[in-house]
């Protein structure tokens, strides 16, 4: 075993993973990445398939970011926001709040996907609060008591605050007693919905589906019902176009625009983690001039929210770093004489680092130019083609794509969709068999994800589908 997997193997514990399982086999030491390529110790090669858990946009070493990060490391690498402001924080703010072209117009940072959700759900809560007491009076000030309403299946991140809004029991049941109180509503999974009277179909449940919109009506029925109990939900929170850890579960053309209206007419802020979905991630119109207004999920269906939450892709990979993005009235609601104790008190000590914004600065840049849009506009076709060839395999269920992302759901019987139990680790198999073909992703229980750089070439994606074809047929 090479030395630095030994030492892994003694000392290192790592996220979401059964250490049992990792300790039987040797693993893979990554110690290079060029463009889609990831490289290990050994010399072997992988492509990075899902993007190095979704952060990586334009590849590793883009020799426009690490430009960017060495021009900053030569100036300073941090300096902290609790009293200072910095050149390329002021600078990155400015730049989001143009390219999230809504209303929002303030930006509070943090460091990751969870800790800008935790940012969102205190300020909607704390602006809720606040925004009732001033209109029952102070006697009931203290009864008002805000819930959020977040999407079955959520993944919000690991947080405290960020778990309570999480619906996916394996993940979050454990920590019950410690949350706060959130109610979830059924979200749109055409494959598996119960109102959805099409047989299976080889192509994306979503163009087959047979049902009435029942979705929305639930949404509507909950909001309702929270409405007439006289405490309205303070907020929606939703993942818009595509739930990620869910299992890639795409939304019909539609839903987002219909619930967020909803939403908005019984008083609920919305709330958009894009941690997934945002930077060009989701785009899924073909065209170069759509591509290029739109770098954010919202704004295909037109949805403004309140909250835009942005982490993973946004230092194009290269660094931890967040942003909650929001709106002049809620900013305006914690604004008051110091005395009054308005201040939103919250933060961290790598709050606006320095070397993050400087490369989200450089990743931003990129995303806006000609060749980025091309080449995103170009590889989305790519996908899609390279898909279609897996509908061979009986085993493959459902292939949903929205933009440069994918899921692709494996079953036991694509004629019946009965799907393979936990025990049977259906996805764990077939990536790890794709990783012994040269193709690194991880599965989201039954659904391998497929979320490449947006440098990955033709040949790179070609590649990549047939690792998994391969790996599907190898495996079953
Ligand atoms: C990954 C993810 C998070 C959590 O982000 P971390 O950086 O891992 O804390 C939150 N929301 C969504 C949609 C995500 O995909």
């Amino acid at each position: 075993m090479h030395p630095l997997a030994k030492l892994d193997h003694q000392f290192v514990w790592h996220p979401f993973t059964q250490m049992r399982d990792w300790l039987r086999d040797e693993p893979i030491v990554i110690s290079e990445g060029q463009g889609a390529v990831l490289r290990d110790v050994k010399g072997r090669e992988y492509l990075d398939a899902n993007s190095s858990i979704w952060t990586n946009l334009h590849g590793h070493q883009h020799p426009k970011i690490n430009a960017a990060v060495r021009g900053q490391l030569n100036k300073i690498s941090h300096s902290s926001a609790l009293g200072f402001a910095n050149e390329p924080a002021s600078l990155l703010a400015g730049k989001l709040v143009g390219v999230a072209n809504s209303k929002l117009a303030k930006v509070f940072y943090s460091d990751d996907g969870s800790t800008a959700l935790e940012v969102a759900v205190k300020l909607a809560y704390e602006f809720t609060r606040r925004t009732r007491c001033n209109t029952v009076g102070r006697a009931s000030a203290r009864a008002v008591s805000p819930r959020l309403l977040a999407l079955d299946g959520a993944y919000h991140g690991d947080t405290i605050g960020a778990v309570s809004l999480g619906h996916i029991d394996l993940f979050h049941k454990a920590y019950a007693g410690l949350l706060f109180k959130t109610d979830k509503v059924m979200s749109p999974y055409c494959y598996r919905c119960p109102f959805n009277r099409a047989k299976p179909e080889r192509d994306d449940a979503r163009n087959y589906r047979k049902c009435r919109w029942e979705c929305v009506s639930r949404v509507e029925q909950k909001l309702s019902a929270q409405t007439k109990k006289g405490n309205p939900y303070a907020a929606f929170v939703f993942e818009p176009l595509m739930q990620g850890a869910a299992g890639m579960i795409p939304q019909p053309g539609g839903w987002l625009r219909q619930v967020t209206d909803i939403a908005r007419s019984h008083g609920a802020l919305l709330v958009a983690d894009e941690v997934m979905t945002g930077f060009g991630r989701t785009n899924s119109k073909l065209s170069a001039a759509a591509s290029r207004s739109s770098l954010f999920a919202c704004q295909q269906e037109l949805v403004q929210p309140d909250f835009l939450c942005l982490a993973k892709g946004l230092t194009g990979g290269y660094l931890p770093m967040a942003a909650t993005l929001t709106t002049q009235k809620v900013f305006d609601a914690f604004l008051g004489g110091y005395e009054e104790l308005k201040t939103f008190f919250h933060g961290h000590s790598y709050t606006g680092n320095q070397l993050g914004a400087a490369a989200a600065l450089a990743s931003l840049d990129i995303l806006q130019s000609k060749s980025s849009v091309s080449q995103r506009v170009r590889l989305q076709k790519q996908m899609q083609d390279e898909l279609q060839t897996l509908w061979v395999l009986p085993h493959i269920g459902d292939i949903r794509q929205v933009g440069l992302v994918a899921g692709i759901e494996l079953v036991k019987n694509w004629r019946t969709r009965e799907p393979f139990a936990l025990r049977e680790r259906a996805g764990i198999r077939v990536c790890a068999a794709m990783s012994r073909r040269g193709v690194l992703t991880r599965p989201a229980g039954n659904v391998i994800v497929l979320m490449p750089p947006y440098c990955t070439t033709k040949t790179q994606m070609q590649k990549i589908a047939s690792a998994l074809r391969e790996a599907v047929a190898e495996v079953f």
